[in-house]
């Protein structure tokens, strides 16, 4: 098998199933009780939370478990709308995470002004948009640290530095960039951001939010204490020791994988670029996360591309893993510009710790071939 999808999902680290195997098989004690088995397990979750707070240069207390990516999403964009009634606009990019988009639908049909920022044909948002949109309404801006389709990285900096000086908070979605590019709160200058472990070699089910310390924020689930009682309900521990161990691994041997995985990736995207024709490459071009490559090859339909490649047992992705069973054209695709029938001729490839070169040989090989079979039974001419 060539697992060519890290961005919608990626293996468990050995490291890690080994961790919470080891923590399964121990500790059944409900972190918040008082006694010694409870405790204990408490100890375990705030080891953890140290991990993935030193992973993003935060402080432990500023960092909230969350039941996935999506929650934490979620949980950023209720959490500060509900915090700030006398601001009922939310600004985020046209490009960003369903979790996020569709969170901001909700709000639009509860009065909440939403503005859409438009991105270029590389996927960049664009500053002056969000300079125009800013009020003194604005609650919260919202874009994401890098695209999960076409790996695009915005300038959150700026955008943290603009929003700030109209007063509004910050959130950035770095489920994408966190263990492929550095990721520093305090660097980027974000209020809150949001991560997930299974993105980076760790379990599915588990979700941080970064929340700075006092921002005042709403409680996302309500019941009992658990996360400062800001996210009721019994920790998913072992889904949490998990994400510790992977934050763990990937200081341990993020700096060496990561140049290895992009060079692989740029030579994948070299490659294509030099054996297929007619081939246009989605997204920037440098000021990306290098390990995800994202081409249209016109005049096909992506579908047709992911089954062939499926039955060499080559594993690629037609968009993000959320979009993959709807018929709808990728949103982001749209925004940079792409006809629909563009759109639907893209495929995604994202590389990870599991790629060799020999895996980029393969897809070198295997994949032209498959191009020009499914050009040449396929009536439909592409213009260009
Ligand atoms: N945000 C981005 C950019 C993502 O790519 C994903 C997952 O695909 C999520 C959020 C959602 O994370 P989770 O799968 O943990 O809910």
């Amino acid at each position: 098998m060539i697992y060519l999808d890290h961005n919608a999902t990626t293996p468990v680290d050995p490291a890690v199933a080994d961790k919470m195997y080891a923590f399964l098989k121990e500790y059944f004690g409900n972190p918040s009780s008082l006694y010694p088995i409870g405790r204990k397990v408490k100890e375990l979750l705030n080891e953890a939370r140290e991990r993935v707070a030193e992973g993003l240069g935060a402080e432990r207390g500023e960092i909230y478990f969350t039941g996935s990516g999506t929650e934490a999403d979620n949980f950023a964009i209720f959490g500060i709308v509900n915090a700030f009634p006398e601001r009922n606009e939310l600004i985020i990019s046209a490009i960003e995470h369903p979790a996020i988009i569709e969170s901001a639908k909700y709000l639009e049909n509860k009065n909440v002004k939403v503005t859409y920022l438009p991105v270029d044909s590389y996927g960049t948002v664009d500053l002056d948009s969000l300079r125009d949109a800013l009020t003194v309404r604005t609650a919260l801006v919202s874009v994401m640290h890098a695209s999960n389709e076409i790996g695009t990285i915005q300038p959150i900096e700026k955008i943290a530095a603009i929003a700030h000086e109209r007063g509004a908070l910050v959130h950035t979605d770095a489920v994408q960039s966190f263990g492929k590019i550095d990721v520093d709160v305090r660097k980027l200058g974000v209020d809150l951001l949001t991560v997930s472990a299974h993105k980076i070699y760790g379990p599915k089910g588990v979700g941080a939010l970064f929340v700075k310390k006092g921002t005042s924020i709403h409680p996302y689930l309500h019941g009992g204490h658990q996360e400062r009682r800001m996210r009721a309900g019994t920790e998913n521990t072992s889904g949490i020791v998990g994400f510790g161990e992977a934050v763990r691994v990937l200081k341990e041997r993020g700096k060496k994988d990561r140049p290895r995985i992009e060079g692989l990736a740029e030579a994948l995207k070299k490659g294509i670029e030099e054996r297929i024709p007619r081939v246009h490459f989605n997204g920037h071009p440098t000021n990306r996360v290098k390990s995800t490559v994202n081409f249209a090859f016109p005049g096909l339909e992506a579908e047709a591309i992911l089954l062939s490649l499926a039955t060499k047992e080559i594993y690629v992705s037609t968009g993000s893993a959320c979009s993959e069973e709807s018929e709808e054209v990728s949103h982001v695709l749209t925004a940079i510009g792409l006809r629909p029938e563009i759109a639907r001729s893209s495929i995604r490839m994202s590389l990870g710790r599991s790629n060799t070169e020999e895996d980029v040989a393969t897809v070198l090989r295997v994949l032209p071939e498959i191009i020009d079979k499914l050009r040449k039974i396929t009536a439909f001419n592409p213009v260009d």
